[in-house]
Parts: C-alpha cells; sequence; structure tokens
C-alpha cells in the first residue's frame, strides 16, 4: 500500500494525519494506497516555503533559472517510464500513452529553457531629448497550479516550467485521483538544483484549494479541470484580488464533409474519441456527419472498434484502458440507456466489449466500459450537449456546412474542434466562422505546440489567458516601463507643465 504525502521546502511531508483519501488501481479496482488532504495550515506551509524562496529565485540569473531547466528536461526524459508507470497505474491509460503526455509536458519545458529569449523587453532610444524608454517583465510571487486527474504529468506541465523559468516559486495542487507523478516531478527538480522552496505540492481536495484561493500571498493561480469548478476557481480567485486563468470542460465536433477521406475520417474518428478511454479534453466526442456519408462513415467506424483492444494498461497488447473511478464509469455509462431514450441508436454497446484477461467489460472487476457509438443523436439532446468524458462517440446526421457549423457555435463549449476535408476554401472558411479556440484541419486532436498558447472559448476557459506559450509568460509576469533621463547641465530647471516630448 503507498501512501503519497506533500512536498513542501524540499521534502517530503505527512500534513495534517486526520485527512486522507483511497488510491484505487483502476485496471482491478482495489485499493492501491492513501494520499494525503491538506489542511489550510499545511497549505499555508507550502506557500511559506515558496515565499521564502521567491526573493532569490527571482534574482537567480536567467542563464541559472536556464541550466535548472536543462537538467530538469534531461532528468525528466530519463525518468519517463518510471513516470509513465506511476501514471498509468493510477490513472488507468495505456503506458504509451501515459509516455505520450510526458512527452508533450516535456515540450513545454524545452520551450521554457528559452526563458532568457522570451523575457528581452523592448528598448527605445530616445524618446524624448536624452530620454530612453524600456519594458522589463518581472515575476509576480508566489503561483499555484491547481489540475485535473486525466493529465496528471502534462497538465502541471503546462503551467510550472513557464512560471518557474519566470521567476516564480510555485504550489501544485494535483487530483487526489493520480497523485504520484507530482512527486517524482518534484524530486527530480531537486536533482536538477532547483532550490528547496522554489517547487512544493499539496496533495488535497476543496479544502486546499480554497485555501490557495484565499492565501493573500498566492498571486496568481492557474487551474485546469470542469467547467462549473473552473467557474468558481475563476470568480473566488479574482475576487480575492488575485490573477486566474481556468480552462474547464469541453464537447468537441468533428465536422465532416461529403468530399473527405472517410478512411482518413474513420481513423481519426476512433484515436480521437477513445485514445485514454475519452478522457481527454481535446477528444472527439462527437462526429458531425454531413449527408449523404453518414451510413457509410458509421460503418467504417464500427468496422474499426470493433478491432480495439481493451485491457489493463500496463498490459503491451491493451490499445485502451479503464476509466479513472467507478462512479465516473457509472456516470459515463448511464449515457448510453439515457442516449437511447432520446432517440439515439447504441451501435456499440461497450458494456459487452472484451477485457483482457477478463469477461465482458460491465462484468469484470475494475472501473471497465468499451468504446461505445451512438448514432442519430438528435442535436440538443444531453447526450448531445453534456461532457460524458469517457469512451463514447455520438454521431449526429446534419444536412450541410452550415448546419454543422450552427450546432458547434451553438454549443456551450469552445475548446477543440476539427473539419474534414479536401476542399481548401470550405476549411479556410470553418477556421474563420467557427467559435473555437482550437482548430484542427483534417487533424483530430489540435493541441497546440508549446510554443502557441493552449485555451479554448466560452465555457472551456475563463479569463483572458490561455496556457504556455508567449500567453503563459505573460500570465507568470508583470510588464513595468522605465523612463530614464542622465542628465547634463542643460536640463532646463523646474517645469510644472505635462511632460511632453521635445
Ligand atoms: P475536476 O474539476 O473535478 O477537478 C479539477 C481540480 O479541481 C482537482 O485538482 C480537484 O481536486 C479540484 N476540485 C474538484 N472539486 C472541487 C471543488 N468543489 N472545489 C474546489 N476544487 C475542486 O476535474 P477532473 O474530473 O479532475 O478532470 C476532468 C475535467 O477537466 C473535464 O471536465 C475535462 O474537460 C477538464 N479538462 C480540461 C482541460 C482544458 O484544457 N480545458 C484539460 C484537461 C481536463
Amino acid at each position: 500500500m503507498k501512501s503519497v504525502q506533500h512536498w513542501i521546502n524540499g521534502a517530503l511531508a505527512d500534513g495534517d494525519p486526520a485527512r486522507a483519501a483511497e488510491l484505487f488501481n483502476p485496471a482491478t479496482g482495489e485499493v492501491s494506497g492513501h494520499v494525503a488532504l491538506a489542511s489550510a495550515a499545511d497549505v499555508d506551509a507550502a506557500v511559506a516555503a515558496a515565499s521564502a524562496a521567491f526573493p532569490a529565485w527571482r534574482d537567480a540569473s536567467l542563464t541559472k533559472r536556464a541550466g535548472v531547466l536543462f537538467r530538469f528536461r534531461e532528468l525528466m526524459y530519463a525518468h519517463r517510464d518510471e513516470l509513465a508507470a506511476l501514471i498509468s497505474a493510477e490513472h488507468g491509460k495505456v503506458h504509451s500513452d501515459a509516455l505520450g503526455e510526458v512527452a508533450r509536458g516535456l515540450e513545454v519545458v524545452e520551450f521554457a529553457c528559452g526563458i532568457p529569449h522570451l523575457l528581452k523587453g523592448g528598448f527605445s532610444e530616445g524618446v524624448s531629448t536624452r530620454v530612453d524608454s524600456y519594458s522589463i517583465r518581472q515575476p509576480l510571487g508566489v503561483v499555484a497550479g491547481i489540475t485535473p486527474f486525466n493529465f496528471p504529468a502534462m497538465v502541471p506541465m503546462w503551467m510550472f516550467p513557464v512560471a518557474i523559468a519566470c521567476g516564480n516559486t510555485f504550489v501544485l495542487k494535483p487530483s487526489e485521483r493520480d497523485p504520484s507523478a507530482s512527486l517524482l516531478m518534484a524530486r527530480l527538480w531537486q536533482q536538477a538544483g532547483l532550490p528547496d522552496g522554489v517547487f512544493n505540492v499539496v496533495q488535497g481536495d476543496k479544502v486546499s484549494v480554497d485555501r490557495l484561493l484565499e492565501h493573500a500571498d498566492v498571486r496568481a493561480v492557474s487551474f485546469v479541470g470542469s467547467t462549473p469548478i473552473a467557474s468558481y476557481v475563476y470568480a473566488t480567485g479574482t475576487a480575492h484580488g488575485k490573477r486566474v486563468q481556468a480552462l474547464g470542460g469541453a464537447k468537441n465536433h468533428m465536422l465532416v464533409l461529403p468530399d473527405a477521406d472517410l478512411d482518413l475520417v474513420a481513423d481519426s474518428a476512433v484515436s480521437a474519441g477513445f485514445g485514454s478511454a475519452g478522457e481527454r479534453c481535446m477528444a472527439i466526442s462527437v462526429v458531425l456527419a454531413v449527408d449523404p456519408i453518414g451510413d457509410e462513415l458509421v460503418a467504417k467506424i464500427v468496422e474499426r472498434v470493433a478491432k480495439l483492444t481493451v485491457g489493463p494498461g500496463d498490459d503491451p497488447r491493451s490499445e485502451m484502458g479503464p476509466l479513472v473511478t467507478a462512479a465516473h464509469r457509472d456516470k459515463v455509462a448511464s449515457y448510453l440507456d439515457l442516449g437511447v431514450e432520446e432517440g439515439a441508436k447504441l451501435v456499440v454497446d461497450g458494456r459487452e466489449t472484451p477485457v483482457l484477461g477478463g469477461g465482458k467489460a460491465a462484468e469484470t472487476p475494475g472501473f471497465w466500459l468499451g468504446p461505445t457509438v451512438l448514432d442519430h443523436v438528435p442535436v440538443g439532446s444531453r447526450t448531445h450537449t453534456e461532457e460524458i468524458f469517457g469512451p463514447v462517440l455520438s454521431i449526429v446526421r446534419v444536412r450541410s456546412y452550415e448546419e454543422g457549423l450552427e450546432v458547434i457555435n451553438g454549443g456551450a463549449y469552445g475548446n477543440g474542434t476539427a473539419v474534414f476535408t479536401n476542399d481548401g476554401g470550405a476549411a479556410r472558411r470553418f477556421q474563420n466562422e467557427v467559435e473555437v479556440g482550437m482548430v484542427g484541419i483534417n487533424v483530430p486532436i489540435p493541441v497546440p505546440m508549446a510554443f502557441y498558447s493552449f485555451g479554448g472559448w466560452k465555457s472551456s476557459l475563463f479569463g483572458d489567458t490561455h496556457v504556455h506559450g508567449t500567453e503563459g509568460v505573460h500570465f507568470y509576469t508583470r510588464g513595468k516601463v522605465v523612463t530614464s533621463r542622465w542628465l547634463d547641465p542643460s536640463h532646463g530647471g523646474v517645469n510644472l507643465g505635462f511632460p511632453t516630448n521635445g
């Protein structure tokens, strides 16, 4: 049985012994250990450590900070298998997928290694007579990251490499469902030479989130999770005077125009719908099939789904693992009956899917549900509009490009979307007209590279700054403009007039 603690000021910390939660192996359903749940006092200890570490880290040279990041990148890469195994054991995703999230997170570390360049300001010589102006960006102080269960390494890495590179100190509050990756990353930071107190981890639930949101010494909060909590975090954090970026849930549509390559579309829809058991904020959950290709496309999707191998994340044969908890599996599975009640046709029932080493998904111990396909899902039904966050792919039939676009733009979320077509003009029109933050053209999961920024629109993001990339650098720094004059004897004396250029 493992016991997952906090990481405060460069060491493991037990925290309040009265509060803990169970950890599970999603592939068997068995309890695998416990995670500490921080009290307000535990959060205060982490913030105090981060506050104490801030002055020296802020003053560390850019090259010194970059050097630590380069070493952290090498250590993370060397330990990627160990990290992926920790993720897979608690989240359930297959090992290769966990390796993929580590790789995508490392791209942000690599981006942040360029911090000496990223923090360059502007300089204008001679804005007035013998007067120069220049801009600089300075770190905020202690900043916090609150992250979801579905990417226990990558989503924290959207935040802390950039925050720390900018000279801030960081408190991470990972998901209490898969917390172990955070502690390995903390140890690797220490090995890389990061001073104690610059990176801290508090394990926990709402108690720790609320304390971080209220704490006067926390200057900014980055949050990624479901929309109701993102909205709460944004409202509470900003009410306490903090800078907040809060990324929420999603319902991503793939619009398939009749001229698209349907084999490519079917491969893409199955990969993007069922990878990581659909527990990705950029998963495709709705395919909008423009007439007349619906029947042919559904047949191709069903043919591919039948060949998927579902099994434990540590079995190299598995392509899709279990869901994260029993409660989440039950919630996702409830949409199968709901979808049928609402008028959809259940063409693949994931409860019947065979599991490697077990029987049908519904009868195998562990949190199993196989890939499910619902066809003819009515527009506006709960199955169509609500975030299911599991291996359920809905097919919605539409008559035209315009109708498909209206369905997408009529939704509450605006995280990701994709159009599949061979018509460049139609694709260009789509990228211009769709009200979504991240758009794929013949790319089903258009997650931006680290040197762009990641974020959705509408209920998928509260705040105005996306994560990582240059927007991340902006979020974790404050701008300052200096106007300087070195006087000479002819400075002109007292002048009460409004300063103008001359
Ligand atoms: P969640 O909202 O339940 O939890 C996210 C974080 O908030 C966790 O650290 C959790 O401990 C904390 N939390 C939970 N309930 C809270 C409460 N009542 N008060 C304060 N804090 C609370 O999300 P999840 O189930 O861990 O993750 C899945 C969700 O995250 C999905 O909705 C998914 O779309 C979303 N997500 C979004 C993105 C994105 O980039 N937009 C990326 C990944 C995941």
